[in-house]
């Protein structure tokens, strides 16, 4: 059976209804298990299910199959009034941009960034290496609206697994890591040389990224110039 949510005021996800909304369900179902796609909503939503529940969580399941099922829509109760989040505007990725669960290289960049407009040089970087390369960057900056979602790399971001992985003025936090510590080559840079991120990092500059950055991006140029 599949029993459908609808009320007007859940177009757009907003985890603080949601959550209430599907742990009451899951109350009232008395279900033995509650299965959540991996996707980011379902990545965010499950553990604050669970936690509503006080019941575990098993993340990364890769299979799961479901026989026969009918559909039951209900109305369920909601006060939005209360709600400390909403959706005010969606902004489509740009157009041509490489994704970051795809490229081949990716380069991210930090809250060591310090604003949105120095991402001109992560854009310098990226066009010296050339095409396939995906601009990435940590949760701390897309929660500041410095970049978009889509461009998040961790455990509530993307999972990226690139040839070739830059973290620029990235800590390293485990969450983080969580989505990139699989890429075949870490090349880091921060000028904490006790950053965590160095505990992954194959290549590890200690540095001011502002001065490290452009270098590094005239060297691969003139490299590539060479070739
Ligand atoms: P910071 O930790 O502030 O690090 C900034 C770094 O920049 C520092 O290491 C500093 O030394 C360096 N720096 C500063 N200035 C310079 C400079 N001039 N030159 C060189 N280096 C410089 N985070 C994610 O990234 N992805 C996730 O998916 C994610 N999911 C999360 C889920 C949960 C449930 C929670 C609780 C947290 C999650 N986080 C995630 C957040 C995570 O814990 C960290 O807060 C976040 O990754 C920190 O981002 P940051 O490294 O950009 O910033």
């Amino acid at each position: 059976m599949i029993t459908v949510g609808e009320h007007d005021a859940l177009g757009e996800y907003n985890p603080e209804a949601y959550v209430d909304i599907v742990a009451d369900r899951v109350r009232e179902g008395g279900y033995a298990a509650v299965i959540f796609a991996a996707t980011g909503l379902g990545k965010d939503l499950a553990p604050r299910v669970a936690a509503k529940l006080d019941v575990p969580l098993a993340t990364d399941v890769t299979a799961v199959e479901a026989v026969g099922g009918s559909i039951t829509v209900t109305a369920p109760a909601v006060d939005s009034s209360t709600w400390r989040v909403r959706v005010v505007e969606r902004k489509a990725a740009s157009e041509g941009a490489v994704d970051v669960t795809e490229a081949s290289i990716v380069v991210s960049g930090g809250r060591g960034m310090k604003e949105p407009e120095n991402w001109t040089l992560l854009e310098g970087l990226r066009d010296a290496i050339g095409s396939d390369v995906a601009l990435g960057a940590s949760r701390a900056v897309v929660d500041a609206g410095w970049r978009p979602h889509g461009e998040q790399v961790g455990q509530t971001g993307k999972t990226v697994a690139p040839k070739l992985y830059f973290a620029v003025g990235i800590s390293g936090a485990i969450q983080h890591l969580a989505g990139m510590r699989t890429a075949k080559t870490i090349v880091a840079i921060n000028r904490d040389a006790d950053a965590p991120i160095f505990s992954v990092a194959d290549y590890g500059i200690v540095g001011d990224l502002f001065e490290v950055v452009p270098r590094l991006a005239e060297e691969i140029a003139a490299l590539k110039a060479g070739d």
